[in-house]
């Protein structure tokens, strides 16, 4: 992708803070196979930059491998809200899966509760509902709240404490399902939940895990159900998410794809929304308008995408090398 010197830059502002994130930020690059997205967040170095090249590079010059099903379940996702205000948001959504934000600062254990329960009537008892914890209880906590959310049939509790120790005592002692999100950030990350017998679902995104190809060996190394969530992209970057949720072979869950609506604004005339909780599975252009509307001085996003592209080189030049039909180095045959 040598003309990823090309890319353009978006800013987009958030609707939602997000990471502590206000603004939405990287690199479209427009390749043989279409558009891709580079969007690391911005504490990531070139090292940790280098899979989100990687992915960036797939979509733009590769393309997706062929999906299985033409549209992905996604859920509703209720933050921290009033237990009205869940309701409204689940009703609204469409979607047959809620996930609900908890243990949120500033809040007490009852008003989870309330949101939990209030969801769950929105949702009545043919949907499925999950919490998300982001890593926020310890075990004590994790073990006396799960006690009071058994009874809204939980599908499972997302990252309920921080440490794998943590998350495998919850998931031994806590009665529902556990799901590691933030506990995956690494392709190599979904063996130690498994070894670790943390979790009974990975949480997977493709930006992180270095693409969508890469990101189905892990899913297929790991042998756990997957559930693949965003990282907050347009909707040139949730393609990729949306691409990986189409070709796995099983899909039992939901994904945490239908994440357009937490930015104020997309790149494209026909974002990815979901309609009946689904999304479909297709390719997404990019509006030159919209584009010109959010973007920004590409100078730096461009030496960044440069310096990430060099890291994922000295990292698997010689793996490129050495694998079966690829181009092989002087060195090899000098
Ligand atoms: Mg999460």
């Amino acid at each position: 992708m040598d003309d990823a010197v090309a890319g353009r830059a978006f800013a987009i502002p958030m609707r939602t803070r997000f990471r502590g994130v206000t603004r939405r930020e990287g690199l479209l690059v427009c390749g043989a196979a279409g558009w891709g997205e580079f969007s690391p967040f911005a504490e990531y170095g070139p090292r940790e930059c280098a899979r989100w090249w990687a992915a960036c590079r797939e979509a733009a010059e590769d393309g997706f491998p062929a999906p299985v099903r033409d549209r992905v379940p996604v859920n509703a996702t209720v933050p921290a809200v009033g237990p009205d205000e869940a309701a409204r948001i689940v009703a609204r959504s469409g979607c047959g899966t809620a996930k609900v934000k908890v243990a949120e600062a500033g809040q007490d254990p009852a008003e989870d509760i309330a949101r939990v329960e209030a969801v769950r009537d929105a949702i009545g008892p043919g949907g499925r509902v999950r919490i998300d914890v982001n890593g926020r209880w310890d075990v004590d906590t994790a073990l006396r709240m799960l006690a009071e959310l058994r009874r809204f049939d939980l599908e499972y509790v997302e990252q309920p404490c921080a440490t794998l120790p943590e998350l495998a005592e919850v998931r031994r002692r806590g009665g529902v399902p556990v799901a590691a999100d933030e506990s995956i950030r690494r392709a190599e990350d979904p063996m130690k939940v498994v070894a670790a017998g943390a979790a009974d679902v990975v949480v997977l995104k493709v930006q992180p895990l270095g693409g969508v190809r890469a990101a189905l060996r892990v899913a297929e190394a790991c042998g756990l159900p997957v559930v693949v969530s965003s990282a907050v992209e347009t909707s040139v970057g949730l393609a990729a998410g949306v691409a990986l949720a189409a070709a796995l072979p099983e899909l039992p869950y939901a994904c945490g794809l239908a994440t357009t609506a937490l930015l104020g604004a997309d790149v494209t005339d026909d974002p990815l929304v979901p309609v009946d909780g689904h999304l479909p599975v297709r390719p997404v252009a990019v509006d030159e308008e919209r584009l010109r509307e959010v973007e920004t001085d590409p100078a730096a996003w461009r030496d960044r995408m440069a310096a990430a592209r060099a890291a994922w080189h000295a990292a698997h030049g010689g793996e490129m090398n050495r694998s079966p039909g690829g181009a092989r180095s002087r060195r090899d045959t000098g």
